[in-house]
């Protein structure tokens, strides 16, 4: 058959562009909540609450006590490539905190409606501000965009309602409200272990009890026992281990900050013994403080784990590995979930003889005590 004639190539207009790419960087609702923990996080906070609806698509709510947002900021705060932390290009490379783009609440507010409220130490009130599109937006009919002071504690809530209502794709692509509840849920549950000092609190809107709430203050151990059970937590073994560690041998020495070796890393992890034996691999991967996926070291820690466990079964990883933001490209996106590092054969290698070594000598005083 002869080919069709083509059809002109035509600019999208720019609302669906932005439109698009946000929902890009957020997939769901558990994925701007993590954007939203992140911020909360670099905010300094001790305290998050979460509040959810409808499994997160109705309302997604994160209150924080963390710095606030300086009310001369609220203007561009949504506006793409607007950030407190990130000025040149020089600290790209040196990147410490979680975002650094500026792009998550832009993105939000281009597939959601956005609203703020946030109080400085500084500040005598609180001041209330909506987005749509990247700008500041009418609360109400009738009413100009600017900012409007309201009462309000010391620190930020973000208000997210609506996610997805014009992306009708992005919507229909995601599960039931439980569904998506419990990816928040799950999400939540590796920041509060992995941020063992800072009291997360999550609940579905108008319920009197929380889903899931973690002490302020807390030890990691803790709050992996409160989260994820004693069953888990009384046959966790920790293991540290770092680049300087010339054997395997578990010492307790960290990365020595004053050295510049991009090279240098340093990991921690709690990981169960052979007494534990889950029907799933739990796996908690952080690096330099982000959750992150990496199937490499999931598959690298399976092995490990082949000669321990019977078949059939797999262990509790919560693994925090630190790295010199030089070794990891920062410019991956943000989104993308596997990371890939400088040296990752090698350090994974290292961690896994960490783990072996680890879990050997527990069942060999295991066995010891048993005799005595
Ligand atoms: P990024 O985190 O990459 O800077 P975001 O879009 O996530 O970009 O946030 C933009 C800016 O808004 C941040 O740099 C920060 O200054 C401010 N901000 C966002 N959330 C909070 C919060 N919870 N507390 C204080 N400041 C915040
Ligand atoms: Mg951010």
């Amino acid at each position: 058959p002869q080919p069709a004639e083509p059809l002109p190539i035509r600019r999208l207009q720019e609302s669906l562009i932005n439109r698009i790419a946000a929902g890009e960087i957020i997939h769901r609702p558990a994925s701007a909540l993590k954007e939203l923990i992140e911020n909360s996080l670099d905010a300094h906070a001790t305290s998050i609450r979460i509040t959810i609806k409808d499994g997160g698509m109705k309302l997604l709510q994160i209150q924080d006590n963390g710095c606030g947002i300086r009310k001369s900021d609220l203007p561009i705060l949504a506006e793409r490539f607007t950030t407190s932390k990130l000025s040149t290009f020089t600290d790209l490379s040196h990147i410490r905190t979680y975002g650094f783009r500026g792009e998550a609440l832009a993105s939000i507010s281009h597939v959601a409606h956005l609203s703020v409220v946030t109080k400085t130490k500084l500040e005598t009130c609180a001041w209330k501000a909506c987005y749509s599109e990247g700008i500041l937006v009418e609360p109400k009919p009738g009413q100009n965009a600017d900012p409007k002071p309201c009462a309000g504690n010391d620190g930020t809530t973000i208000t997210i309602e609506d996610l997805f209502y014009n992306t009708p794709t992005r919507l229909s692509a995601l599960r039931s409200a439980s569904e998506e509840y419990s990816r928040i849920l799950d999400v939540i549950t590796k920041y509060a272990i992995h941020n063992s000092k800072v009291a997360f609190v999550c609940k579905k809107a108008g319920s009197p009890s929380p889903d899931l709430s973690s002490p302020s203050a807390s030890e990691t151990s803790n709050t992996i026992r409160l989260l994820y059970g004693h069953s888990v937590a009384k046959e966790l073994v920790l293991v540290k281990v770092s680049s300087k560690d010339q054997s395997t041998e578990d010492t307790d020495m960290d990365v020595d900050e004053t050295t510049d070796d991009p090279e240098s890393w340093n990991a921690e992890a709690y990981i169960s013994n052979a007494n534990y034996q889950a029907k799933k691999m739990v796996f908690l991967l952080f690096i330099n403080h982000r959750l992150v996926e990496s199937s490499r070291m999931k598959r690298a820690f399976e092995a490990v784990y082949n000669g321990i466990l019977p078949k059939g079964s797999s262990p509790f990883i919560y693994l925090s590995l630190e790295i010199d933001p030089r070794s990891v490209d920062v410019n991956v996106h943000p989104t993308k979930r596997e990371v890939h590092f400088l040296n990752e054969d090698s350090i994974v290698e290292k961690i896994s003889d960490a783990f072996q070594k680890a879990l050997t000598v527990q069942s060999h005083s295991r066995v010891f005590e048993y005799q005595t």
